[in-house]
Protein backbone atom coordinates (compact mmCIF):
# COMPACT_ATOMS: atom_id res chain seq x y z
CA UNK A 1 0.00 0.00 0.00
CA UNK A 2 0.97 3.63 -0.33
CA UNK A 3 2.88 5.91 2.10
CA UNK A 4 1.97 8.85 3.64
CA UNK A 5 4.66 11.78 4.68
CA UNK A 6 4.65 14.70 6.59
CA UNK A 7 6.87 17.26 6.11
CA UNK A 8 7.43 19.96 9.16
CA UNK A 9 11.11 21.09 9.82
CA UNK A 10 10.95 24.82 8.54
CA UNK A 11 8.26 26.89 7.46
CA UNK A 12 6.70 24.43 4.77
CA UNK A 13 4.06 22.48 6.17
CA UNK A 14 3.95 19.60 3.16
CA UNK A 15 2.07 16.13 2.83
CA UNK A 16 2.83 14.07 -0.01
CA UNK A 17 0.98 10.13 -0.96
CA UNK A 18 3.13 7.97 -2.92
CA UNK A 19 2.42 4.60 -4.12
CA UNK A 20 5.16 1.68 -3.02
CA UNK A 21 7.31 2.09 -6.77
CA UNK A 22 8.06 5.66 -5.81
CA UNK A 23 4.72 6.98 -8.58
CA UNK A 24 3.31 10.44 -6.57
CA UNK A 25 -0.63 10.12 -5.86
CA UNK A 26 -0.80 13.39 -4.56
CA UNK A 27 1.18 15.80 -2.57
CA UNK A 28 0.97 20.12 -1.14
CA UNK A 29 2.78 22.24 0.11
CA UNK A 30 1.81 25.53 2.14
CA UNK A 31 4.80 28.08 2.59
CA UNK A 32 3.59 29.99 5.78
CA UNK A 33 3.33 33.29 5.57
CA UNK A 34 3.12 35.43 8.45
CA UNK A 35 7.22 34.96 8.82
CA UNK A 36 8.16 37.50 5.93
CA UNK A 37 7.44 40.29 8.44
CA UNK A 38 10.32 39.20 10.50
CA UNK A 39 12.89 38.66 8.13
CA UNK A 40 13.27 34.96 8.91
CA UNK A 41 11.33 31.97 10.34
CA UNK A 42 10.22 32.71 13.99
CA UNK A 43 9.61 28.96 15.56
CA UNK A 44 7.12 29.72 17.94
CA UNK A 45 5.29 31.03 14.95
CA UNK A 46 6.15 28.01 12.58
CA UNK A 47 5.12 25.32 15.04
CA UNK A 48 1.66 26.73 15.71
CA UNK A 49 0.81 27.32 12.31
CA UNK A 50 1.79 23.54 11.34
CA UNK A 51 -0.70 22.55 14.10
CA UNK A 52 -2.81 24.45 12.52
CA UNK A 53 -2.52 23.46 8.99
CA UNK A 54 -1.37 20.17 9.77
CA UNK A 55 -4.85 18.12 9.96
CA UNK A 56 -6.79 19.72 6.79
CA UNK A 57 -3.59 19.29 4.95
CA UNK A 58 -3.70 15.59 5.14
CA UNK A 59 -7.36 14.86 4.78
CA UNK A 60 -6.99 16.96 1.47
CA UNK A 61 -4.17 15.29 0.33
CA UNK A 62 -5.97 12.00 1.08
CA UNK A 63 -8.97 13.21 -0.69
CA UNK A 64 -6.52 14.37 -4.20
CA UNK A 65 -5.18 10.74 -4.12
CA UNK A 66 -8.87 9.56 -3.80
CA UNK A 67 -7.95 7.20 -0.77
CA UNK A 68 -9.24 6.85 2.63
CA UNK A 69 -6.39 6.65 5.81
CA UNK A 70 -7.67 2.49 5.58
CA UNK A 71 -5.77 2.28 2.24
CA UNK A 72 -1.92 3.49 3.61
CA UNK A 73 0.89 1.03 4.68
CA UNK A 74 3.34 3.13 6.51
CA UNK A 75 3.48 7.02 7.50
CA UNK A 76 6.79 8.91 7.62
CA UNK A 77 7.51 12.42 8.56
CA UNK A 78 10.79 14.75 9.17
CA UNK A 79 11.92 14.20 12.35
CA UNK A 80 15.02 16.48 12.21
CA UNK A 81 17.23 18.19 11.41
CA UNK A 82 15.29 21.47 11.96
CA UNK A 83 13.29 24.01 14.43
CA UNK A 84 12.03 21.32 17.23
CA UNK A 85 8.69 22.67 17.59
CA UNK A 86 7.75 21.90 13.95
CA UNK A 87 9.32 18.50 14.34
CA UNK A 88 7.33 17.48 17.10
CA UNK A 89 3.88 18.78 15.33
CA UNK A 90 4.74 16.94 12.79
CA UNK A 91 6.07 13.56 13.82
CA UNK A 92 3.60 13.57 16.45
CA UNK A 93 0.96 13.81 14.15
CA UNK A 94 2.20 11.15 11.68
CA UNK A 95 2.76 8.80 15.08
CA UNK A 96 -0.90 8.87 16.12
CA UNK A 97 -1.78 8.70 12.66
CA UNK A 98 0.18 5.07 12.42
CA UNK A 99 -0.54 4.03 15.22
CA UNK A 100 -4.29 4.57 14.95
CA UNK A 101 -4.58 2.71 11.98
CA UNK A 102 -1.58 0.11 13.28
CA UNK A 103 1.08 1.04 10.95
CA UNK A 104 4.72 1.77 10.82
CA UNK A 105 5.82 4.67 11.54
CA UNK A 106 9.60 6.13 9.85
CA UNK A 107 11.46 8.56 11.21
CA UNK A 108 13.08 10.81 7.90
CA UNK A 109 16.16 12.74 8.04
CA UNK A 110 15.51 15.74 6.63
CA UNK A 111 18.42 16.14 4.69
CA UNK A 112 18.58 12.81 3.91
CA UNK A 113 15.33 13.16 1.84
CA UNK A 114 16.70 16.26 0.36
CA UNK A 115 19.75 14.10 -1.00
CA UNK A 116 17.89 10.77 -2.25
CA UNK A 117 15.06 13.04 -3.84
CA UNK A 118 16.79 12.74 -7.66
CA UNK A 119 16.75 9.41 -6.96
CA UNK A 120 13.13 9.57 -7.53
CA UNK A 121 11.91 7.19 -10.32
CA UNK A 122 11.45 8.91 -13.50
CA UNK A 123 12.68 12.37 -12.31
CA UNK A 124 15.59 12.60 -13.98
CA UNK A 125 16.96 10.52 -17.15
CA UNK A 126 19.24 7.98 -16.44
CA UNK A 127 18.02 7.70 -12.40
CA UNK A 128 20.59 8.87 -10.20
CA UNK A 129 22.96 5.53 -9.22
CA UNK A 130 25.20 4.59 -6.45
CA UNK A 131 28.29 5.86 -5.89
CA UNK A 132 27.34 9.40 -6.98
CA UNK A 133 29.14 12.87 -5.63
CA UNK A 134 25.91 15.47 -3.90
CA UNK A 135 26.32 18.78 -3.69
CA UNK A 136 23.45 19.89 -0.77
CA UNK A 137 23.22 23.44 -0.70
CA UNK A 138 20.28 24.41 0.93
CA UNK A 139 18.93 26.95 3.54
CA UNK A 140 21.04 25.43 6.74
CA UNK A 141 23.98 23.27 4.92
CA UNK A 142 26.31 23.40 1.74
CA UNK A 143 28.41 20.06 1.36
CA UNK A 144 29.90 17.73 -0.95
CA UNK A 145 29.04 14.97 0.02
CA UNK A 146 29.97 10.87 -1.21
CA UNK A 147 26.99 8.97 -1.21
CA UNK A 148 27.37 5.33 -1.53
CA UNK A 149 24.03 3.78 -0.93
CA UNK A 150 21.05 4.66 1.31
CA UNK A 151 22.34 5.26 4.53
CA UNK A 152 25.93 5.78 3.24
CA UNK A 153 27.13 9.33 3.15
CA UNK A 154 30.64 10.89 3.35
CA UNK A 155 31.28 14.15 4.07
CA UNK A 156 34.02 15.48 1.71
CA UNK A 157 33.82 19.34 2.71
CA UNK A 158 31.43 21.79 3.79
CA UNK A 159 31.01 25.25 4.45
CA UNK A 160 33.23 26.80 7.03
CA UNK A 161 30.24 29.82 8.41
CA UNK A 162 27.07 30.55 5.98
CA UNK A 163 25.05 27.96 4.19
CA UNK A 164 24.57 28.74 0.53
CA UNK A 165 20.64 29.54 0.78
CA UNK A 166 21.77 31.44 4.37
CA UNK A 167 24.08 33.61 2.12
CA UNK A 168 21.63 34.39 -0.62
CA UNK A 169 19.12 35.09 2.50
CA UNK A 170 21.32 37.76 3.82
CA UNK A 171 22.90 39.22 0.60
CA UNK A 172 19.00 39.55 -0.25
CA UNK A 173 17.95 41.76 3.02
CA UNK A 174 21.47 43.27 2.39
CA UNK A 175 19.73 44.72 -1.43
CA UNK A 176 16.12 45.13 0.63
CA UNK A 177 14.84 42.34 -1.03
CA UNK A 178 12.18 40.65 1.06
CA UNK A 179 12.59 37.25 2.41
CA UNK A 180 13.13 34.41 1.66
CA UNK A 181 15.48 36.17 -0.58
CA UNK A 182 16.78 33.66 -2.85
CA UNK A 183 14.56 33.35 -5.39
CA UNK A 184 14.33 37.39 -5.25
CA UNK A 185 17.76 37.90 -5.52
CA UNK A 186 18.19 35.47 -8.62
CA UNK A 187 15.19 37.66 -10.27
CA UNK A 188 16.50 40.87 -9.45
CA UNK A 189 19.93 39.74 -10.93
CA UNK A 190 19.03 38.71 -14.46
CA UNK A 191 18.65 42.63 -14.66
CA UNK A 192 22.34 43.17 -13.85
CA UNK A 193 25.46 42.41 -15.16
CA UNK A 194 27.69 39.74 -13.60
CA UNK A 195 31.22 41.08 -14.31
CA UNK A 196 30.17 44.70 -13.00
CA UNK A 197 30.99 44.87 -9.38
CA UNK A 198 34.38 43.01 -8.53
CA UNK A 199 33.79 40.67 -5.69
CA UNK A 200 35.97 37.71 -3.60
CA UNK A 201 36.03 34.23 -4.62
CA UNK A 202 36.40 32.83 -1.19
CA UNK A 203 38.47 29.86 -0.85
CA UNK A 204 39.42 29.61 -4.69
CA UNK A 205 41.76 26.50 -5.88
CA UNK A 206 42.17 26.11 -2.05
CA UNK A 207 42.70 22.45 -1.30
CA UNK A 208 39.66 20.04 -0.23
CA UNK A 209 36.13 21.26 -0.84
CA UNK A 210 35.38 23.40 2.15
CA UNK A 211 32.93 26.57 1.28
CA UNK A 212 32.75 30.17 2.30
CA UNK A 213 30.76 33.06 2.30
CA UNK A 214 30.98 35.47 4.81
CA UNK A 215 34.26 37.04 2.94
CA UNK A 216 31.32 37.63 0.08
CA UNK A 217 28.90 39.06 2.38
CA UNK A 218 31.38 41.53 3.78
CA UNK A 219 32.70 42.89 0.48
CA UNK A 220 28.57 43.47 -0.45
CA UNK A 221 28.74 45.46 2.89
CA UNK A 222 31.06 47.62 1.79
CA UNK A 223 30.44 48.13 -1.64
CA UNK A 224 26.28 49.44 -0.14
CA UNK A 225 27.57 51.66 2.46
CA UNK A 226 28.05 54.92 0.54
CA UNK A 227 24.47 54.52 0.45
CA UNK A 228 23.60 54.56 3.91
CA UNK A 229 20.36 54.87 4.39
CA UNK A 230 19.57 56.40 0.56
CA UNK A 231 17.54 53.77 -1.96
CA UNK A 232 19.29 51.87 -3.75
CA UNK A 233 19.78 53.20 -7.55
CA UNK A 234 18.30 49.90 -9.42
CA UNK A 235 20.64 48.73 -11.64
CA UNK A 236 23.71 49.08 -9.11
CA UNK A 237 21.41 46.92 -7.37
CA UNK A 238 20.96 44.49 -9.80
CA UNK A 239 24.38 44.62 -11.05
CA UNK A 240 25.68 43.55 -7.48
CA UNK A 241 22.87 40.88 -7.37
CA UNK A 242 23.96 39.57 -10.29
CA UNK A 243 27.85 39.87 -9.39
CA UNK A 244 27.22 37.61 -6.12
CA UNK A 245 25.25 35.18 -7.93
CA UNK A 246 28.64 34.60 -9.80
CA UNK A 247 31.01 34.84 -7.68
CA UNK A 248 29.14 32.09 -5.86
CA UNK A 249 29.37 29.71 -9.23
CA UNK A 250 32.48 30.13 -9.99
CA UNK A 251 33.57 29.28 -6.42
CA UNK A 252 30.81 26.28 -6.57
CA UNK A 253 32.71 25.08 -9.83
CA UNK A 254 36.11 25.20 -8.52
CA UNK A 255 34.82 23.72 -5.56
CA UNK A 256 33.14 20.91 -6.98
CA UNK A 257 36.22 20.28 -9.14
CA UNK A 258 37.93 19.57 -6.31
CA UNK A 259 35.45 17.25 -4.75
CA UNK A 260 35.36 15.00 -7.69
CA UNK A 261 38.98 14.70 -7.32
CA UNK A 262 38.82 13.46 -4.38
CA UNK A 263 35.98 10.74 -5.40
CA UNK A 264 37.21 9.59 -8.55
CA UNK A 265 34.47 6.54 -8.41
CA UNK A 266 31.99 9.70 -8.52
CA UNK A 267 29.32 8.13 -11.99
CA UNK A 268 27.22 11.74 -11.43
CA UNK A 269 27.21 14.70 -10.14
CA UNK A 270 23.79 15.83 -8.20
CA UNK A 271 22.50 18.67 -6.76
CA UNK A 272 20.09 19.08 -4.39
CA UNK A 273 18.29 21.43 -1.72
CA UNK A 274 16.55 25.13 -2.24
CA UNK A 275 19.26 26.80 -3.61
CA UNK A 276 19.65 24.10 -6.58
CA UNK A 277 16.66 25.73 -7.88
CA UNK A 278 19.00 28.72 -8.73
CA UNK A 279 19.10 28.76 -12.93
CA UNK A 280 22.96 29.67 -12.71
CA UNK A 281 23.98 27.36 -10.34
CA UNK A 282 22.27 24.21 -11.91
CA UNK A 283 23.77 25.44 -15.08
CA UNK A 284 27.09 25.52 -13.56
CA UNK A 285 26.96 22.51 -12.10
CA UNK A 286 26.20 21.00 -15.58
CA UNK A 287 28.64 22.67 -17.23
CA UNK A 288 31.25 21.10 -14.45
CA UNK A 289 30.61 17.73 -14.72
CA UNK A 290 30.24 17.79 -18.79
CA UNK A 291 33.81 18.99 -18.49
CA UNK A 292 34.16 16.20 -17.01
CA UNK A 293 32.48 13.37 -18.84
CA UNK A 294 30.40 13.01 -16.23
CA UNK A 295 26.28 13.29 -16.01
CA UNK A 296 24.73 15.82 -13.96
CA UNK A 297 21.02 15.37 -12.30
CA UNK A 298 18.93 17.55 -9.93
CA UNK A 299 15.39 17.35 -9.30
CA UNK A 300 12.78 19.95 -10.55
CA UNK A 301 12.63 23.09 -9.17
CA UNK A 302 10.08 22.69 -7.15
CA UNK A 303 11.31 19.11 -5.60
CA UNK A 304 14.35 21.07 -4.76
CA UNK A 305 12.86 23.76 -1.71
CA UNK A 306 11.11 21.73 1.03
CA UNK A 307 8.34 18.93 0.13
CA UNK A 308 6.70 16.16 1.70
CA UNK A 309 7.43 14.02 -1.38
CA UNK A 310 11.32 13.77 -0.63
CA UNK A 311 10.23 12.66 2.95
CA UNK A 312 8.09 9.37 1.47
CA UNK A 313 10.71 8.65 -0.97
CA UNK A 314 13.23 8.55 1.98
CA UNK A 315 10.73 6.70 3.64
CA UNK A 316 10.15 4.13 0.74
CA UNK A 317 14.21 3.75 0.22
CA UNK A 318 14.71 3.22 3.97
CA UNK A 319 12.52 0.72 3.89
CA UNK A 320 13.86 -0.95 1.33
CA UNK A 321 17.41 -0.56 2.57
CA UNK A 322 16.14 -2.11 5.95
CA UNK A 323 14.61 -5.05 4.15
CA UNK A 324 17.55 -5.78 2.35
CA UNK A 325 18.97 -6.00 5.52
CA UNK A 326 15.86 -8.21 6.62
CA UNK A 327 15.03 -5.52 9.19
CA UNK A 328 11.73 -5.37 8.32
CA UNK A 329 8.70 -5.22 9.40
CA UNK A 330 9.63 -2.30 11.97
CA UNK A 331 8.26 1.26 13.44
CA UNK A 332 10.25 4.25 14.52
CA UNK A 333 7.61 5.63 16.91
CA UNK A 334 9.99 5.35 20.03
CA UNK A 335 12.33 7.53 18.14
CA UNK A 336 12.09 11.37 19.01
CA UNK A 337 12.53 14.41 16.93
CA UNK A 338 16.03 16.20 17.59
CA UNK A 339 17.33 19.62 16.31
CA UNK A 340 20.80 17.88 15.17
CA UNK A 341 21.13 14.41 13.12
CA UNK A 342 24.52 15.01 10.87
CA UNK A 343 24.13 12.72 7.98
CA UNK A 344 26.90 10.63 8.54
CA UNK A 345 25.03 8.86 11.69
CA UNK A 346 22.36 7.34 9.44
CA UNK A 347 24.46 3.81 8.46
CA UNK A 348 24.29 3.35 12.51
CA UNK A 349 20.31 4.54 12.02
CA UNK A 350 19.49 1.48 9.34
CA UNK A 351 22.09 -0.53 11.88
CA UNK A 352 20.49 -0.29 14.92
CA UNK A 353 16.60 -0.80 13.89
CA UNK A 354 15.19 -3.73 15.60
CA UNK A 355 12.45 -5.97 14.12
P1 LIG B 1 17.72 22.62 5.36
O1 LIG B 1 17.11 21.78 4.30
O2 LIG B 1 19.21 22.74 5.24
O3 LIG B 1 17.26 22.26 6.72
P2 LIG B 1 15.81 24.61 4.53
O4 LIG B 1 14.85 23.51 4.60
O5 LIG B 1 15.47 25.94 5.09
O6 LIG B 1 17.21 24.14 5.13
P3 LIG B 1 15.50 24.50 1.68
O7 LIG B 1 14.04 24.52 1.75
O8 LIG B 1 16.14 23.31 1.10
O9 LIG B 1 16.23 24.87 3.04
O10 LIG B 1 15.98 25.77 0.86
C1 LIG B 1 15.60 27.07 1.20
C2 LIG B 1 16.74 27.96 0.83
O11 LIG B 1 16.94 27.94 -0.58
C3 LIG B 1 16.50 29.41 1.21
O12 LIG B 1 17.68 29.91 1.80
C4 LIG B 1 16.22 30.08 -0.14
O13 LIG B 1 16.60 31.43 -0.19
C5 LIG B 1 17.08 29.25 -1.06
N1 LIG B 1 16.60 29.33 -2.46
C6 LIG B 1 15.39 28.94 -2.93
N2 LIG B 1 15.29 29.22 -4.25
C7 LIG B 1 16.48 29.79 -4.61
C8 LIG B 1 17.00 30.31 -5.83
N3 LIG B 1 16.28 30.28 -6.94
N4 LIG B 1 18.23 30.84 -5.82
C9 LIG B 1 18.98 30.85 -4.69
N5 LIG B 1 18.55 30.39 -3.51
C10 LIG B 1 17.31 29.86 -3.47
MG1 LIG C 1 10.98 27.55 3.68
FE1 LIG D 1 15.17 21.71 3.54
Amino acid sequence: GPVLAIESSCDETACAILAPDGTILAQRVVSQDGHADFGGVVPEIAARAHLALLPGLVAATLNDAGLEASALALVAASTGPGLIGGLIVGSGFAKGLALALDIPFIAVNHVEAHALTARLPGLVPGGAPFPHLLVLVSGGHCQCIAVEGVGRYRKLGGTIDDAAGEAFDKVAKMLGLGWPGGPMLEKLAREGNPSAIALPRPLLRRAGCDFSFSGLKTAIAQKLAPYGQTPLPRQFAADLAASFQQAVADVMADRINHALDMMPQAGLLVAAGGVAANTLLRTTLETTAAQRGLRFAAPPLRLCTDNAVMVAWAALETWAEASRQHKTPFTDTAMRPRPRWPLEEMAERIAAIKT
